[in-house]
């Protein structure tokens, strides 16, 4: 016997938490697809987004670093396939759906800008008169619309619980003063494990990578950060020989170990204080159930707040934000005015009616770092050879 569909959905119903989603009462696709006989809804929208355009592009999308600063900082594509490894490790300990939490992960930031959050800064500034530019929608225009590729319907058709989890994911560092922030009201608990992997993942991947470029100084950390001094004296407790690589990693591992079990150990509570027993309940709770008790919050903002100030704030990195934000404002710049240079089809979508400055921010914001940087040299250098 092949394990089916029903072999799927059997298991979930018989194996995961009363308030976990289940598959087979998902609220369904907006366009009704036949099931699949052999994959979930959740299953087969994971299958859908990885093979998508818009995840092949994380590839060479910049999380903090622009991908030709060195290749082994984290891009958008690592930093994803990490989210998705630690919030479907959180789900499985939780008892609830790892497919789902799978799916959300690897969409979560499929609208994000070339040049990282540079990038999207500049966009939203750009479009100021026409609605504003957000990842998180983009990631939902992107899965909705923007993916072109099934005859029968636009985007990727996903289930909604997928797409609530993405536009229940606004983190601090995305967003600090969203005014969408009024629309996070009562997200699945395997949505709440994304936003927290995210944060989570990403905190610790820069401090990874902060520390391999050197703009962060181990030393500074053990004294300025007590979460870090806390995993260097576990550490040294428990390797006697170590270099300086292995002991970042060392940390890093600690740290992510950590945070994980903090977050299951108090959403544990959570549910129990918060007497969640159906997923029901979890949809009318007001409350943040996923989380981290207020004093382990508290270190980890700890982190962030140093981060924010010697990684994100460093020169070398505003530096080339800074750079990411003018070659973004000369495209949009050269396409508003002459938008026949973009691709024919998206030159015909404004010769159709739809609003330029959208269908431009759709355009750069799908290109990766690297073909921005090519448009720009196409667009704004004349070759020598081309004028003979
Ligand atoms: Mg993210």
């Amino acid at each position: 016997m092949i394990n089916d569909r029903k072999y799927y959905e059997n298991l979930e119903q018989k194996n995961f938490k009363p308030y976990a989603v289940i598959s087979k009462f998902s609220k369904g696709r907006k366009f009704a697809e036949e099931a699949d006989q052999y994959r979930t809804v959740f299953q087969r929208d994971r299958d859908r987004i990885v093979h998508s355009k818009a995840f092949r592009r994380l590839k060479y999308k910049t999380q903090v670093f622009v991908i030709f600063e060195g290749d082994h900082y984290r891009t958008r594509l690592s930093h994803t396939l990490e989210v998705a490894q630690i919030a479907r490790h959180i789900a499985r300990m939780l008892g609830i759906n790892e497919d789902l939490v799978e799916s959300i992960s690897l969409a979560h930031d499929l609208g994000h800008t070339p040049f990282g959050h540079a990038g999207e800064e500049q966009l939203d500034d750009l479009l100021q008169d026409a609605g504003g530019f957000e990842h998180n929608l983009q990631s939902k225009r992107i899965v909705e619309l923007l993916e072109n590729k099934y005859p029968d319907f636009p985007g990727l058709n996903l289930s909604q619980e997928v797409l609530d989890g993405l536009m229940k994911h606004f983190t601090p560092f995305d967003h600090p003063a969203n005014t969408l922030e009024k629309d996070i009201v009562h997200p699945s608990l395997e949505a709440q494990v994304v936003n927290l992997a995210d944060q989570l993942a990403y905190v610790n991947h820069d401090l990874d990578d902060g520390i391999a470029s050197g703009i962060l100084n181990m030393d500074e950390l053990v004294t300025e950060v007590d979460l870090w001094r806390e995993a260097q004296i576990s550490n040294e407790h428990q390797y006697k020989n170590f270099n300086a690589e292995q002991i970042r990693f060392l940390n890093v591992r600690y740290l992510i170990n950590l945070m994980v079990l903090e977050a299951v150990h108090y959403s544990t509570k959570r549910i129990k204080d918060l007497n969640i027993k159906t997923l029901q309940d979890v949809y009318s709770s007001d409350e943040r159930i996923v989380d981290y008790s207020a004093g382990f919050k508290k270190r980890v903002i700890d982190l962030q707040t140093f981060l924010y100030s010697r990684f994100y704030n460093d020169y070398r990195v505003l530096r080339m934000s800074i750079k990411g934000k003018r070659f973004i404002k000369d495209l949009f710049d050269q396409f508003n005015t002459n938008p026949e240079l973009m691709p024919k089809t998206d030159f015909q979508k404004i010769e159709n009616g739809e609003n330029q400055k959208r269908v431009i921010a759709d355009y750069i914001s799908q290109m990766t770092d690297n073909f921005v940087v090519e448009e720009h040299k196409r667009i704004f250098e004349i070759e020598k050879e081309a004028m003979n």
